[in-house]
């Protein structure tokens, strides 16, 4: 269950539910977030429109780009759904930042919108992307903040905010709670990883049909089991931090720490689950963690490329403790190159190359480290 939240798991419940409607609403937003959507696969929009996801409803996605009808036919279902007169349960999925319109008003303009109003001269006026927002949330069974920019706020935020940009959550406020008892679900990313955006809405699908437990969200609103671990933790260049190898410039293979990356402090699992399909995600191509997942994205990460300040204690530790350990290990993967007949020959009869023999100080390190491998098991072809 959630660390805050206590909603009391009822188990499966009459009323399943076999539809429900999914709203896209984008402000300040580059659409990024709708790309990285329909390129998940673990499930796939697909899974979720033709609803083969045994437990979760079939959707009914309203997408202004993806949609196949415009105009007021587009249109109505949002308005049924502001109203609480559309007749099945929805959600409403968030792109991009929430941009302040008063300030656009105030010159007669809009940031972003969808559909129109008449105003009192009869004349259409867009609907902001905000009061379709605040609109809709008070009937909606979920709002799902889905990016950076809708989370926390993100680069329209960025110092100097020429919109007074800010997310889902400063626009509802605390005490926002769904019809299903939920305040804003976090789902960051710029993009975010377009699994972790389907596999929240079908946990949440499941919990709205009674068939799961509500899953745990940290107390940013954040799905716990996708983003409480750190990028860091499950980078594939892990292992040459622990050792003290550090790449030198964009390109090397080794820990990319001192180009930039601030994966070690950073809440995300792009390198475990790859960007798409399992493939890719920023280590994994060569890219540093710029902290794309996180508030305090981007300022509290800039300048990018450039070494984080806490480096300069962690990684010089890495290199002191590392050049120890990767000199040990390169002894014992040297003693695990050889058979034992290529020992008691002493000689490898390769035809790509010599390989050296130990010497006497490497036999007696690897006799000691055998003493202690085999103190209370036998070793393999003794007689004892
Ligand atoms: S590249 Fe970044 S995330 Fe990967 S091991 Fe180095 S510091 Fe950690
Ligand atoms: S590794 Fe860093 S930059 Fe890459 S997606 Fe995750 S948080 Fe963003």
């Amino acid at each position: 269950m959630t660390k805050n939240l206590s909603i009391p798991f009822q188990g499966p419940i009459s009323n399943v539910f076999d539809v429900v409607h999914a709203f896209w609403i984008a402000g300040g937003s580059c659409d990024g977030c709708s790309i990285a959507t329909v390129g998940a696969t673990s499930p796939s929009v697909e899974n979720l429109l033709n609803g083969t996801i045994p437990g979760a409803a079939k959707v009914i996605l309203h997408h202004p780009v993806l949609a196949v009808n415009a105009g007021e036919e587009f249109m109505k279902p949002f308005r049924l759904a502001a109203k609480g007169e559309l007749g099945a349960p929805f959600v409403v999925l968030c792109e991009g930042s929430i941009m302040d319109e008063g300030m656009a008003a105030e010159t007669g303009g809009y940031w972003s919108g969808l559909g129109a109003d008449e105003d009192d001269n009869g004349d259409p006026q867009p609907i902001p992307s905000s009061s379709w927002v605040t609109r809709m949330s008070e009937h909606a069974a979920a709002v799902v903040a889905v990016g950076t920019c809708a989370t926390w706020g993100g680069i329209p935020a960025a110092a100097n905010n020429p919109t007074n940009s800010a997310s889902v959550m400063d626009l509802l406020g605390e005490d926002y709670r769904s019809t299903l008892g939920l305040p804003v679900v976090n789902i960051p990313g710029c993009a975010p990883q377009g699994d972790n955006i389907t596999e929240t809405i079908v946990s949440v699908l499941m919990f709205l049909n009674g068939l799961t437990p509500l899953p745990e969200f940290d107390e940013l609103g954040r799905p716990s089991w996708l983003f409480d671990e750190t990028v860091h933790r499950g980078c594939t260049r892990a292992g040459f931090y622990e050792e003290g190898n550090f790449a030198e410039e964009h390109g090397d293979k080794e820990c990319l720490v001192e180009v930039g990356c601030w994966g070690p402090v950073v809440q995300c699992n792009i390198n475990k689950r790859g960007a798409i399909n399992h493939v890719g995600g920023c280590m994994n191509v060569g890219a540093p963690c710029i902290g794309c997942t996180m508030p305090g994205f981007p300022d509290s990460f800039a300048p990018f490329y450039k070494t984080p300040p806490g480096t300069m204690v962690s990684s010089n530790i890495s290199r002191v403790t590392g050049t120890v350990i990767r000199n040990l290990r390169e002894m014992s993967m040297n003693n695990l190159n050889r058979t034992a007949k290529w020992d008691k020959d002493g000689h490898v009869p390769s035809g790509w190359g010599h390989v050296r023999e130990p010497n006497m100080i490497k036999k007696v390190v690897k006799y000691a480290y055998q003493k202690m491998q085999f103190s209370d098991s036998p070793k393999p072809g003794s007689k004892k």
